[in-house]
């Protein structure tokens, strides 16, 4: 025990704006079945893990050395795998989406500007909003979780924020936007339009991607990760596509070395694999659709979704559903707006037990 044993967070000379301020705090629970982080159930191969155990073998021999500062030979892969005639200079990569996030903050936000989202929506967005001193402006959606474009125009128009954030398809209620939508959103936009495209590759059939706006819109940005469909949420890649001049502005706050040698290895390695890892995709797909058939022939209701997760209520008491299925070792969400929780999508197995752990709690 040291003199100081006694101390606490409010104790210490912290930011004003952080006090009383809860963390990111998805619970991290040892149990059977994990559906709670919207992660990719399946684990990579054999031949991805030997693919990975060369490379690394290859890159620890230069560990000496600090990594490509600005990850050169991994964006063009990134933007060849985007498509859209993107080229390197398009593109920017960080240690998660959440990282490129806070560099887009860190550049075109900050302390007298704001950050516009409509909720529900990703927690991430107000945190890392504020965590760089920015003001949070809370737009709303729908009822139905959609967002109305004439509505969302006016917000941006009533508040000018320096950042709006479009999250589509929508965490945590699963809801896509259509292009109509974000078209309007940057028509009224006077500064920088962020769409978190976390879970593009899950939507259905025919959704378009807002990269296909880039060449008409230079105030546009469009995150990815390979958190998701990609099935590497342990390797921390996000990305995003943009004009080159925000990629200009976002080498001003990036630290550098910011993504290990390591980290840039396992990502190219992945992009390799990557047939193998999108492979997945198809089947988290249908056993989404069955998920929500299955909820909704139960009498719940149940959120359109185009990611890897379902959005489902409403219970008055959603604290003790989400109990029941953990002593069931089901653990899901519990998130979103109040009588409604969320369930990521695993393989078939972890689903039946899903369904099975519902059957006993409802
Ligand atoms: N955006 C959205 C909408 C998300 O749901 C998440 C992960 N939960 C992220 C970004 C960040 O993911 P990562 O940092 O792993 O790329």
């Amino acid at each position: 025990a040291t003199k100081w044993e006694h101390m606490e967070l409010h104790d210490l000379p912290i930011r004003d704006d952080l006090r009383g301020r809860t963390p990111y705090g998805a619970p991290q629970i040892d149990v059977p079945v994990r559906l709670n982080t919207n992660e990719n159930p399946y684990p990579p191969s054999k031949a991805l893990v030997d693919d990975l155990a060369e490379e690394v073998r290859r890159e620890a021999a230069g560990l000496n050395r600090y990594p490509d500062r600005e990850a050169d030979a991994l964006r063009a892969e990134l933007a060849g795998h985007l498509g859209h005639g993107l080229g390197a200079g398009q593109v920017w990569a960080a240690n998660g989406s959440n990282e490129v996030l806070q560099q887009i903050l860190q550049a075109f936000g900050g302390y007298g500007r704001t950050a516009l989202g409509f909720e529900p929506s990703y927690s991430m967005h107000p945190i890392i909003t504020t965590g760089t001193s920015t003001e949070w402006i809370s737009g709303a959606r729908e009822d139905d979780f959609s967002l109305d474009p004439a509505k969302a125009a006016a917000a941006v128009e009533e508040h000018r924020p320096d950042i709006v954030f479009l999250t589509s398809p929508n965490n945590p209620t699963g809801t896509a936007l259509p292009l109509g939508t974000i078209t309007r959103v940057l028509e009224a936009a006077r500064g920088m339009v962020v769409v978190d495209e976390a879970y593009f590759e899950f939507a259905r059939e025919g959704t378009p991607s807002a990269l296909s706006l880039l060449p008409e819109h230079p105030r546009l940005i469009v995150t990815r990760t390979m958190s998701k469909a990609f099935a590497m949420a342990g390797t921390r890649v996000g990305y995003l596509a943009a004009h080159p001049a925000v990629i200009e502005a976002l080498l001003l706050v990036r630290l550098p070395y910011h993504l290990s040698t390591l980290t840039q290895a396992a990502a190219r390695v992945a992009l390799r694999h990557r047939a193998e890892l999108l492979g997945t995709v198809d089947d988290l797909r249908r056993e989404r659709d069955a998920t929500v058939s299955w909820l909704r022939a139960r009498g719940l209701t149940v959120a359109d979704s185009d990611a890897n997760f379902v959005l489902f209520g409403r219970f008055p008491e959603r604290r003790a559903v989400w109990e029941g299925l953990l002593a069931r070792g089901v653990l899901i969400r519990e998130v979103g707006p109040p009588e409604w929780l969320r369930v990521s999508i695993g393989t078939g197995e972890e689903m039946a037990a899903f369904r099975a752990a519902m059957e006993g709690v409802l």
